[in-house]
């Protein structure tokens, strides 16, 4: 018996359906930026009116209080949302001072949050195939503020689902926001695809609830916010364009393609 010499690929059991995407939003949604977490709280004490040492007091203490609501969530997967953060610094929600501060704040963050431009296409295509469309973000902002952005870059009704961390008790990598996200597609976590790029939360976090994970590495996470685990991706995208080659394979039952497969090290 001689080698086939056709060069289909080999197929590595049966095609498992993919029946939805869902999303990361910070570093995989948006590009990855560094941001300096202390100077937006410096920005927000600037427009909240203070100024010298009340200043630098004020943006000292939103930075704890925003630093423990993370360091939480790592340790026992609860979430937070902004409004907590504020009370922790004894900011009055609402209050003209603090509204000013919000609003110098998420100027602050406007460059941030733009939608990478081939997210749309990416998004169009998976949506011809059927495929349902997700988001699940770790985040302290409210879904007002993320449909906001999301309708500002024309993507909004693309979306057939959005989980934010915010609106319920967890982080990612709880398997409870997971299987959230997927009910909310109305679909079962087995055929759903996670893409993102921090392999504690978006590798570990969705394989754990039983869905297949597609890691995106080339964000520059700083050391203070990586958590050990033992989870492989499923595949890795090192463009966007990469998930519907992988996708693709998979839905054949053929292998993840060669340059999408994870190495060690
Ligand atoms: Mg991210």
């Amino acid at each position: 018996m001689t080698r086939s010499s056709t060069s289909a690929p080999r197929a590595e059991g049966p095609a498992r359906p993919v029946e939805a995407v869902i999303f990361d939003w910070g570093g995989t949604i948006t590009p990855w930026h560094t941001v300096d977490l202390v100077e937006q709280w410096r920005v927000f004490a600037r427009g909240a009116g203070t100024i010298a040492c009340s200043l630098n007091d004020l943006a000292a203490a939103l930075i704890r209080a925003e630093d423990g609501a993370w360091a939480r969530g790592r340790a026992d997967g609860t979430s937070a949302r902004l409004v907590d953060i504020l009370l922790g610094a004894g900011l009055q929600p609402g209050a003209a001072d603090t509204e000013a501060g919000l609003a110098a704040y998420r100027d602050f963050w406007e460059p941030h949050t733009l939608t990478h431009p081939a997210i749309p296409y990416l998004w169009e295509g998976l949506r011809d195939k059927g495929i349902r469309i997700g988001v699940l973000s770790n985040t302290i902002w409210d879904r007002d503020y993320h449909s906001s952005i999301f309708e500002r870059d024309g993507v909004l009704e693309l979306i057939d689902g959005a989980v934010y961390s915010s609106e319920t008790p967890w982080v990612k990598p709880r398997a409870e926001i997971f299987r959230e996200a997927a009910a909310g597609l109305g679909v079962d976590p087995s055929v759903c695809v996670y893409v993102g790029d921090r392999s504690y939360e978006d590798v570990h976090g969705p394989q754990s609830a039983g869905m297949r994970a597609i890691w995106i590495p080339h964000s520059d996470i700083p050391e203070s916010q990586q958590v050990s685990h033992q989870a492989t991706p499923d595949a890795v995208a090192h463009e966007l364009s990469d998930i519907a080659d992988i996708l693709a394979a998979w839905s054949l039952g053929a292998p993840t393609p060669q340059r999408n497969r994870h190495v060690e090290g």
